[in-house]
């Protein structure tokens, strides 16, 4: 198999389109997510069950930590090279924090979701 895209799921949407669109991985309808990190029960649209799919615990601790740790540092770094205001501090990483950890989290489960999909034929 060739890396990256296979050839065989030509037509439906990718992990990205899947992870940052909410497409649903068989039909590329729109409500893969029901919350900012969650997934929905199943597809409006071709009723494929998302939910069951869902990986859940520990595993993404994995995902969650070493983003976590690299803001972290990208804080300190940008804090050694401009000495921002403490409003502009808040705002900017009070809203970049969430919207990394949510994409990230969303890549995460997207890509197991579809493996799984895939592992039992669904996709
Ligand atoms: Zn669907």
């Amino acid at each position: 198999m060739p890396e990256g895209k296979s050839q065989n799921t030509k037509g439906q949407p990718g992990i990205t389109q899947a992870a940052l669109f909410g497409l649903c991985p068989r039909c590329g309808a729109k409500g893969l997510w029901a919350g900012l990190g969650a997934l929905a029960e199943r597809c409006a649209s071709c009723g494929l069950e998302f939910e069951r799919h869902e990986p859940r615990g520990r595993g993404m601790y994995l995902v969650v930590l070493p983003i976590t740790i690299l803001l972290v540092l990208a804080a300190l770094k940008l804090d050694d090279i401009v000495q921002l205001p403490i409003w502009a501090l808040i705002g900017l990483w009070g809203t970049l924090v969430p919207a990394v950890v949510t994409v990230a989290l969303r890549y995460a489960k997207a890509t197991v979701l579809m493996a799984r999909l895939e592992k039992e034929g669904l996709l």
